[in-house]
């Protein structure tokens, strides 16, 4: 297949109409739409990303207004929550209507939702005028596409088109807080912080339990990882290297000696350039990526959470184990 682009939001929405796959940006991630109440369309997102089945989509509204097309019965919690960031990087589970197929939620009686801000991508939905799932536009087990070039380079012949837009501000996925049990529980760290999102939802809880976590599939796989090995090391005790690329906060030891230093301003800058950096240092072709820890709070949390994973630890798991079973040949 040939994988078309544009920068003309009403021609993408015309072809995720047709019934096919378009990649657009969000300010989190670019994302991977199909309609979401279009199984055969939804089933061509898993086939071009070697999605795992298991793996719920995230469906994309561009208003509030649209929610009762795949959700009923939302609580105080959910409506709260979106009231205080939508649209934005809050993704809200929520029970589901019986018109979402079930290969969209994986099976699920309940659906993820979110609202995005960014001007393109509520300018694609609305011309979609269709919910349109869609998880992030890169092969499953990679780090989640930030440019339309990243996406272009994961999925070229394997979608029918790619807006093109602006790099994703944000650069990181949203934050997923199950709103369908008492008290809430935030399954996924993202660009809203827990601290943030508590503030609105006072009984708020992270997903500490195995239990709790397994509620949220994506992250029983292998995720984000580049094709260099990735070790998270305090930026004095790194151990330059040539053929490596080091990225954080303080500057690394001797940066001189290392293949690549990327020193980021502050926590957003970090987790904006995570995954470009991740596959620039790929294209440069070094074998050991080098990434500076930070403190687990506020947007750290989803920053350590991302590290973590591209490191090749996934919970419930070894990383092994998880590679398998997306396809992908351990890093
Ligand atoms: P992605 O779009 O690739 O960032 O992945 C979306 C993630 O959202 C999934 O991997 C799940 O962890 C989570 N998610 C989406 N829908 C649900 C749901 N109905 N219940 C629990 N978690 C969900
Ligand atoms: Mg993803």
């Amino acid at each position: 297949m040939k994988t078309q682009r544009t920068d003309d939001p009403i021609k993408a929405a015309r072809w995720l109409r047709l019934g096919d796959c378009v990649a657009f940006p969000t300010e989190t991630v670019y994302g991977l739409g199909a309609d979401a109440m279009n199984a055969d369309a939804i089933a061509k997102i898993f086939e071009a990303k070697g999605r795992p089945d298991d793996n719920p989509l995230i469906v994309h509204l561009h208003s509030i207004d649209q929610i009762d097309r795949v959700a009923r019965d939302l609580s105080p919690a959910a409506w709260a929550l979106f009231e205080a960031f939508s649209p934005g990087p809050l993704t809200c589970v929520v029970h589901k209507r019986d018109a979402v197929p079930d290969v969209t939620t994986a099976g699920l009686d309940t659906v993820g939702v979110r609202i995005p801000s960014l001007p393109v991508a509520q300018d694609f939905l609305s011309a979609c005028a269709v919910p349109v799932a869609a998880p992030s536009a890169n092969r499953s087990g990679r780090p989640s596409p930030t440019t339309w070039e990243a996406v272009r380079h994961d999925l070229d012949g394997r979608i029918r088109g790619i807006l093109i837009g602006p790099q994703s501000p944000r650069g990181i996925e949203s934050t997923v807080i199950d709103t369908t049990t008492q008290p809430p529980v935030m399954l996924r760290p993202g660009a809203i912080s827990f601290e943030e999102a508590q503030r609105v939802v006072p009984a708020l809880q992270l997903a500490d339990t195995v239990e709790q976590k397994q509620r949220s599939p994506g992250t029983r796989h292998r995720h984000y990882a580049p094709h260099a090995a990735v070790e998270i090391v305090d930026a004095e005790a790194a151990a330059p290297d040539r053929d490596a690329g080091y990225l954080g906060l303080n500057r690394p030891k001797r940066p001189g000696t290392w293949g690549r230093v990327v020193l980021c301003r502050d926590l957003s800058d970090y987790a904006s350039r995570l995954y470009a950096t991740l596959r620039q240092f790929d294209r440069e072709g070094f074998t050991r990526i080098v990434c500076e820890p930070v403190e687990p709070v506020g947007l750290g949390r989803a920053l350590m959470d991302r590290l973590t994973r591209a490191a090749g630890h996934v919970s419930g798991e070894t990383s092994n184990d998880a590679a398998a079973e997306e396809g992908e040949a351990p890093s």
